[in-house]
């Protein structure tokens, strides 16, 4: 294998996938494992699947063409509100999509019509995080809408929290989602097969709720790759948290000052980091740079810290024995660090 690569515990996700299956199900709550991490890779997809998931999810077409394309055939949720100019592909390739926009579904709808074929969708609720979601007061009008086409099935309500500003699902937002399945129920005289409360961040919430009344489905990412919940990513309790390494090789390493000497100005990237002058260190250059990696989502090992990142360049201090040229560092990863290097193309992806 070539280097940097991500080295994929694939048996390690696998059992975490099933772990909050087991976790969940006495709550009634449906895991539906997000791939969009990983890109949509079929290997990933085949593990979730083999470990008992029965759909999957992405927010990108592309991903879910990829899974189509190499033969995955359960059924596949897009999780963004499809683009109109997209809207071909999705009811194409996805049996559910999550939605905020009336026109947007009338474009799913006489596509779906125009291509034979039904599709579904979600209707996102907005609680308050301020991303996707329609207004709660405007749920009622979308809803009738939306029942009134074609070859469009409603399939639920959901609602997306945490994402853009960190608003937590608590009981209040959740109370509110559980108080307009009622009213939709009600009002139109059905029952919504699906109320898909949100993502990772909304583990804490489950796991201490009493009442998670009519909820039944999360989507999840993070909680199966990183064994942690993403509100306080504390660690879920019997899951593993690193699922994926990063391995990347050293090219030079010299014992060099601390402080640059030369008149300064801002470096390529336009900042102008503190120097603290700590005399010779031993510096070590990795190959590894932000066009591989967002530096901020990695963890080094014990002994080493990062000090500089540039385009190609990772640059680290080492307080133990100095490191040897073609040495591999393996560093841990977040999610952050993971969407970034699953994304070039100059990162291996290694299954193991
Ligand atoms: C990414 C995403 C998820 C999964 O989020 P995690 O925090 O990784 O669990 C769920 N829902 C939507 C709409 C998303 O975009």
């Amino acid at each position: 294998m070539s280097n940097p690569r991500l080295q994929i515990n694939c048996s390690k996700i696998a059992e975490n996938s099933a772990l909050l299956m087991q976790i969940l199900k006495p709550l009634s709550i449906d895991i539906v494992p997000v791939t969009k991490v990983f890109m949509g890779h079929p290997v990933i997809a085949r593990i979730l699947i083999d470990a008992g998931a029965t759909q999957l999810a992405d927010s990108r077409i592309e991903n879910i063409e990829r899974m189509r394309s190499a033969g995955i055939n359960v059924p596949i949720m897009l999780i963004r509100t499809p683009m109109l100019s997209q809207v071909e592909r999705v009811v194409m390739n996805c049996n559910i999509s999550l939605n905020t926009e009336l026109s947007v579904i009338r474009a799913l709808s006489s596509t779906a019509k125009k291509l034979g074929v039904f599709h579904e969708v979600i209707i996102m609720v907005e609680l308050g995080d301020l991303r996707e979601g329609v207004m709660p007061y405007d749920l009622l009008h979308v809803i009738k809408e939306a029942r009134l086409l074609s070859n469009i099935g409603l399939k639920g309500i959901g609602a997306n929290l945490t994402c853009r500003y960190g608003i937590a699902p608590d009981s209040h937002n959740m109370s509110l989602l559980a108080k307009l399945v009622t009213e939709i129920e009600t009002h139109f005289q059905l029952k919504l097969e699906v109320i898909s409360a949100g993502n990772s961040a909304n583990l804490l919430w489950a796991f201490s709720s009493q009442n998670i009344n009519n909820f039944n489905q999360l989507r999840l990412g993070e909680a199966i790759y990183f064994g942690i919940e993403a509100l306080e990513k504390r660690h879920i309790k019997g899951a593993h948290t690193n699922t994926v390494k990063l391995i990347a090789e050293v090219i030079e390493s010299n014992r060099k000052p601390s402080m640059p000497w030369g008149k300064r100005h801002h470096n390529a990237f336009g900042e102008q980091q503190e120097i603290t002058n700590k005399g010779d260190i031993n510096q070590v250059l990795i190959a590894l740079g932000r066009q591989d990696v967002d530096p901020e989502g990695l963890i080094p090992p014990v002994g080493l810290s990062i000090v500089s990142s540039c385009s190609d360049h990772l640059v680290l201090e080492s307080t133990g024995v100095p490191l040897k040229i073609g040495q591999e560092i393996e560093f841990n990863i977040d999610y952050v660090g993971l969407l970034s290097a699953m994304t070039s193309p100059y990162v291996q992806k290694q299954f193991i």
